[in-house]
C-alpha cells in the first residue's frame, strides 16, 4: 500500500468562500485572512470590482472600517484573467483575495478553479442572495465547489436575531447599488420581505382583459 509521503504531496490550492448578507462582516473576514497571510510572509494579491464605490477606490473596506489594499478591476472574469496572467502577476502571488465576487460573470468559476489548480489559496467574499432573495450570480456555484465555505449572519435590524437576508429599503430596481447607507439593512427570515416589482402594470392587466 503506497501511503503518501510529504515529498510526494503536491502543493494544494484551496478555494475559500466567505458569504452571507450585507453587514455580516464578509469583507472584514476577508481582510482578516489576508492580513494573517501577509504576517505569514505570503504574497497576497487582492482585487475588487470597480462597481463597489463605497469608502475607498483602491482598497476593500468593511463596514467596521478595516481596509486592505486592492486592485480595482472590472467585474469581468476574462479581463481579470488577462490581468493575472499578462505580466506573470499570478506567479508572484500565493494568495488571491477577491471581494464582491457576486458581481462577476460565471467565468469567475473556472478562473477560480484554474488558480486553485496552480496551487493558489483563493479567498472569495460576496453576497449569497439578492434583495429579491435569489441566489446571486456565480456565488452558489463557487460555494458548491469550494473547499471551505463560511456563511456569516448579520443582525436583524427589527428584532436583533441572526439575519441571513439583505432587505432593500428604497424604491430603486437597480440590482447594483452597493453600500449606500440607508438603502439596505439586514433582516431575519421572519422580518425579510423580498423586493417585488411594482404592481402598477400588473394592476392594469385585469382591465385590459375585461375589454378583450
Ligand atoms: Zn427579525
Amino acid at each position: 500500500m503506497a501511503l503518501l509521503t510529504g515529498t510526494e504531496r503536491p502543493t494544494p490550492g484551496v478555494l475559500e468562500v466567505i458569504t452571507g448578507p450585507m453587514f455580516s462582516g464578509k469583507s472584514e473576514e476577508l481582510i482578516r485572512r489576508l492580513k494573517r497571510a501577509r504576517i505569514a510572509r505570503q504574497r497576497v494579491g487582492c482585487f475588487k470590482p470597480d462597481i463597489d464605490l463605497r469608502y475607498h477606490r483602491t482598497a476593500i473596506a468593511s463596514h467596521s472600517e478595516q481596509t486592505h489594499e486592492a486592485a480595482v478591476v472590472t467585474p469581468d472574469a476574462e479581463r481579470l484573467r488577462e490581468l493575472l496572467f499578462a505580466d506573470g502577476l499570478v506567479d508572484a502571488i500565493e494568495v488571491v483575495g477577491l471581494d464582491e465576487v457576486q458581481f462577476f460573470d460565471e467565468a469567475i468559476v473556472p478562473l477560480s478553479l484554474e488558480l486553485v489548480g496552480l496551487g493558489k489559496r483563493v479567498i472569495l467574499a460576496g453576497l449569497d442572495t439578492t434583495f429579491a432573495n435569489e441566489p446571486f450570480g456565480p456565488v452558489p456555484a463557487l460555494m458548491a465547489l469550494a473547499d471551505r465555505v463560511t456563511k456569516l449572519n448579520a443582525v436583524c435590524m427589527v428584532c436583533g436575531q441572526p439575519a441571513i437576508h439583505t432587505q432593500r429599503l428604497g424604491q430603486s430596481r437597480e440590482l447594483v447599488v452597493v453600500g449606500a447607507a440607508g438603502l439596505y439593512e439586514a433582516r431575519c427570515r421572519a422580518h425579510f420581505q423580498p423586493y417585488v416589482e411594482e404592481p402598477a402594470e400588473q394592476m392594469e392587466l385585469p382591465k385590459v382583459l375585461a375589454h378583450a
